[in-house]
């Protein structure tokens, strides 16, 4: 269940919502503290609309967790009698999702009027309360030529931990496909001018879903890879011969089937 619709969700919003019950929250929280797990992440659809948020944050603090945090689009954070009581029971660190520098691209893109300006205000909210939310952006087509202006966006915020995610073409993704699905190739250009714009501002920057050979200067931004290949992911034969073929996870196989492997090019010693 999420308040937004996003274009470029990974998530079919035409499909029933399938929300967790609260019992089965309680189990896993149980099951993970006993194996001695101490951070939780609260992710959704979008957890904060949920009617018992408060009870899942309180029963992980008294169950032991000491890093409680959510993700979220960060649209709830814009009552700030909320984020009381949600920091009250106990959350102590925060994601925010946030894909747009204006709220005429960020409401398009969500389908949700207003959604924009709630998220905004809902990062300044955070802030006045002395934290510093990490930040996800979905880069898709509609936002890619807008990466350097969001970050410059987010570091009039003083953000300081920014995971830029390639889009993943499943769910409303794959159903707008031709909409927001850019080349890699297209948005290589903004992401080098983002990774500027990150560095010169000390803000950390993780990069997720990029091939090693599609933009190497940018390495070293690169994420984990996730090991998804076959599941999800792919790679051609060539890939065989790059240096990277242990640690690189590909290209999304509906990337890849639709525009093919011709941007991929094994990086070689020497
Ligand atoms: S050539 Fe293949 S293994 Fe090497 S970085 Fe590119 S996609 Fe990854």
């Amino acid at each position: 269940m999420c308040n937004n619709n996003c274009r470029f969700c990974v998530i079919d919003h035409n499909e029933k919502p399938r929300n967790t019950c609260f019992e089965d929250i309680e189990k896993e929280l149980e099951v993970f503290r006993e194996k001695g797990i101490r951070e939780i992440a609260f992710v959704g659809g979008e957890v904060t609309i949920r009617r018992d948020i408060i009870e899942m944050i309180s029963l992980a603090k008294k169950l032991g967790y000491a890093k409680i945090r959510i993700v979220s689009n960060g649209r709830m954070y814009c009552y700030p009698d909320f984020l009381e009581k949600i920091i009250k029971a106990g959350v102590n660190g925060f994601t925010v999702s946030i894909h747009a520098h204006n709220a005429s691209l960020g409401d398009y893109l969500s389908r949700s009027k207003g959604s924009f300006t709630q998220t905004t205000t809902g990062i300044k909210n955070l802030r006045k309360m002395g934290f510093i939310p990490n930040i996800n952006i979905v880069i898709n087509k509609l936002n890619y030529k807008h990466l350097p202006e969001i970050i410059s966006l987010l570091n009039s915020f003083d953000i300081n931990n920014i995971r830029m995610s390639i889009i993943n073409p499943e769910g409303n993704a794959m159903t707008n496909f031709n909409e927001v699905v850019p080349t890699l190739t297209e948005i290589t250009p903004y992401i080098k001018k983002s990774a500027k714009i990150c560095d010169k501002n000390n803000i950390s920057l993780t990069i997720n879903s990029l091939p090693f050979c599609i933009l190497p200067e940018c390495n070293r931004y690169k994420d984990e890879p996730y090991n998804i290949l076959n599941k999800i992911n792919i790679k051609p034969e060539k890939c065989n011969s790059c240096i990277y073929f242990e640690v690189c996870d590909g290209l999304r196989k509906e990337y890849a089937k639709k525009f093919g492997f011709k941007e991929i090019m094994p990086i070689k010693n020497n």
